[in-house]
This record gives structure tokens, sequence and C-alpha cells, in this order.
């Protein structure tokens, strides 16, 4: 089976954290390094060149290659911007496959302006496309009461429509995509995505907080993430002002480490969004409560969840939230606001809490409630157990494979003719 995947807005490949990149990267390299382990499958990954010097292809492992392709300005330029490259990005991709007389079995984008260079391949060389959207534009416009690209809403409409299968990762979202474009049930897979135990794992020592001058009874709140609106950090500055200002026990040990927005140095200081929050934390005079670590590595973030009292996921939108899975899988409780699939991965009081989401008050309840009934929530252990048992990789990918294979067999399904008669026989 050749898989023609594409992620067109970032690399999965690039590092993770900061705005462009996150989940649909952490996603798309868990997914395609497990399906070239099906028999006889290969996975050609197209994204959009960001660097005039990048070589075409590259064989990321003999059955995995990643194609760049021009589509717009060889250097990195936000995603906002970049819908009016997408037909030239497209054209390439069919050139592409033409050039190398690369036969695909399936097409599988992501994100919506993925989506619509699929589209185009689907329409020119008729090949079963499947697309995940990772984020939808509707959701998140209701969420923030924000306008979106305003070709957005019209695109993920098309898409849900032109595609053979759409791959979402919760009933939520399977019944809201079914209800805003009157899709077919049927036609929207839910599979979730799943967490890698051998990267997220507990680790006793919290050395990593010495390093960083805590005392041993700090209560310390982890964030980790892309630093955006739609993620609600600014409403656990706010939980951070209402415990001060009532004067609660827990005000004193707090401290709050945010991981994620790019690059420490560069990217963080020219964040919109880490400006607003930082204004926020003077007005509150919360500024030695709070540290900015920048991205990290993937492979070093074991260590932060581990360390940390409970991982806060403030966020307005989050379709599924793979940190909460990894804080988990290191044994770590989570605070997570009520929406999407978060609201089933926490079983309340036992792994964490939830409360509703953009709700300030609600959210300071939730940290009292980790804070004060820690020793009546699991063990690590059986935190880390129960949720690598419910979200695996491997079952992710299995599932995935078989959607795949579906609709390459419907293509030699027998067809239908009239025959004399009345009857519909096959041939
Ligand atoms: N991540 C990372 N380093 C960082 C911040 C985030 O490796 O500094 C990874 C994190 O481990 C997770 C992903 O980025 O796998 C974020 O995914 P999530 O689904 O939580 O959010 P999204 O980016 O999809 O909104």
């Amino acid at each position: 089976m050749k898989i023609c995947m594409i992620s067109f807005h970032s690399c999965p490949y690039s590092s993770l954290g900061g705005n462009g990149s996150g989940g649909m990267s952490v996603y798309l390299r868990e997914l395609t390094a497990r399906l070239v382990d099906f028999p006889d499958v290969s996975v050609d990954l197209f994204t959009r060149a960001q660097n005039p010097i990048c070589v075409e292809a590259k064989d990321v492992s003999p059955q995995i290659r990643v194609v760049q392709l021009k589509g717009g300005p060889e250097h990195p330029i936000d995603r906002k911007d970049l819908y009016e490259f997408i037909p030239e990005f497209s054209a390439n991709l069919k050139d592409y496959i033409y050039r190398k007389k690369g036969e695909y079995d399936v097409v599988h984008s992501h994100y919506w302006l993925s989506g619509l260079a699929g589209r185009y391949i689907k329409n020119k060389l008729g090949m079963p496309l499947v697309h995940t959207y990772h984020t939808l534009g509707f959701m998140k416009r209701r969420a923030l009461g924000q306008k979106e690209h305003k070709c957005r809403a019209n695109s993920e409409r098309q898409i849900a429509h032109m595609s053979d299968s759409i791959i979402s990762p919760s009933t939520e979202e399977k019944e809201s995509l079914v209800e805003e474009y009157g899709i077919s049930p049927s036609k929207v897979k839910v599979v979730y995505p799943g967490v890698n135990p051998r990267l997220f794992y507990p680790i006793e020592n919290r050395t990593i907080l010495k390093k960083m001058d805590y005392r041993q009874d700090d209560f310390v709140l982890l964030y980790v993430g892309r630093i955006e609106k739609v993620k609600g950090l600014t409403n656990v500055i706010e939980a951070l002002h209402i415990l001060n200002e009532k004067n609660l026990p827990l005000f004193e040990k707090v401290k709050l480490i945010v991981i994620g927005g790019g690059k420490k140095d560069e990217e963080l200081a020219e964040n919109k969004e880490v400006s607003r929050i930082k204004r926020a934390m003077e007005q509150h005079d919360l500024k030695d409560k709070v540290v900015f670590l920048g991205s990290i590595d993937q492979a070093l973030l074991r260590k932060y969840y581990s360390a940390a009292d409970a991982l806060v996921v403030p966020s307005l939108y989050e379709s599924f939230g793979l940190v909460t899975v990894e804080a988990l899988a290191c044994g770590t409780p989570v605070i997570v606001s009520q929406i999407g699939k978060m609201k089933s991965i926490v079983k309340e009081g036992k792994n964490g809490f939830s409360f509703r989401p953009d709700d300030p008050v609600s959210l300071c309840q939730s940290l009292e409630n980790v804070f004060m009934h820690r020793s009546r929530l699991w063990s690590r252990t059986s935190i880390r157990e129960d949720v690598i048992q419910r979200f695996s990789w491997d079952n992710t990918t299995e599932d995935t494979y078989q959607i795949f294979e579906g609709l390459i067999d419907g293509r030699f399904w027998p067809k239908t003719i009239f025959q004399p008669g009345g009857s519909l026989q096959p041939v």
C-alpha cells in the first residue's frame, strides 16, 4: 500500500511546541512510523518547502519519504496567510506524482489547508481521499467568538463532502461534523490518538525542580503546549489571582511552569499571547509565580510531567489534547477544561479534575481539589496503567490502516448494472 500523506503547512519532523507545530506533527510521526510496520506499506509525506536550500525528497526511513514542494515563499510564514499558495502546492504535488510515476493507493490529508490539496489530487487523479481536520474552524469560532480565515468554513464543508472518509478523534467531534455539514455518520470514523509509553513514563527524582530553585513542598503546576488564545492560559493566571484574593493556603506554595511557544529568547518575545499573559501577571503581581521555559524537546518532557504535581490544560477548544494523555502516562494528575475528548479522559477525583471552560473560578476550585485531595487520587502507577491501556498509537494505526484498506478494496467492489427484468446484478 502506497500512501500519499499531506501536511502542507508544517513538516512533522520540525521542532515541536512553536506556533506552527504541535499535536498534528506528533500524530503524523507516530502514525507513519507504525503504518510502515504493515507489510508492503510505504508513506510519502508532502509538505511545503520552508527553506530554499532544502532538498526535494529525503528518506526518513526506508519506507518513509518527506517531499518538500514549493507552495508560497520558501521561509516560515503564518499559516493564516498560506491559503493563497494552495493552488501552487497542489499543482506541484500533481506534477511530482506524474514525474515520479508515483501511483498512490490512498491520500490522507491533515488540517483544512492540506484537505484542499487532497481534494485537488482526488479530482485530478481519482484516488480515495481520507481527511483528518485536527481542528475545525466552526468549533474554534464558537469557542473564541472570533472570525477564522474567510475561506475556512466553506473549504471545510467541501472537504467533508468530497472526502471518502473522515477520521475524527472523538465522538463529540464526529457529532458536530455530522450536524454542521449534514454528512452521513458512516463517513466519519472515530479513531483515538494514542500515547507513547516508551517516551512518557514516571521518573521518581525531581532534580529538574531543584535546578529551578523550587522547594520540596512547592505545588508545581505545569502547562505544556502552543501559546495561543485558544489554549486559555490567561485563565490560569486569573485562577492564581483568585487563590491569592481568597487567601487560600495553596497560593503560598503554587508555582506555574509554562512550556511551549517556541524558542525561549526569540519566538517567545514576539508572541502576542505571551505579552497578554505577562500583562495579566503584572497586573495581579504574579510575576514570581510563573516561569516560561519556551519549547522543550519532546524526549525531555517526561522529566517535567513527572516532577509536576498536576498538568493544567485550560483550552477553550481542543479536539483531543495529547498533552493530557502524556502527563497521565507519567502518572501525573491533570486539571482539564470540560471540552471534547478531555471530558472523558479525566475520571473525576481519580486521575484529576475538570472545570468549566473559560471559567477561572471553576478552574481555581479544581486546583484546590488536587491540592487538598491528592492522597485520595489514584497512585501514579494506576494513573499510568489506565491511560496507556485506553490510548495506544498501535490501535490508532491499526484502525487507520483498516480504513485505508477498506477504501482501496472498495475500488474493486462489483459494479452494479440494471439487468433486463428490473433486478440489480453485480458484474
Ligand atoms: N510539545 C513538545 N514540546 C513543547 C510543547 C509541546 O514536544 O515544548 C508536544 C507535546 O508533547 C504534544 C504536542 O506538542 O505531543 C501538543 O499536542 P496537543 O494535542 O496537546 O496540542 P495541539 O498542538 O494539537 O493543539
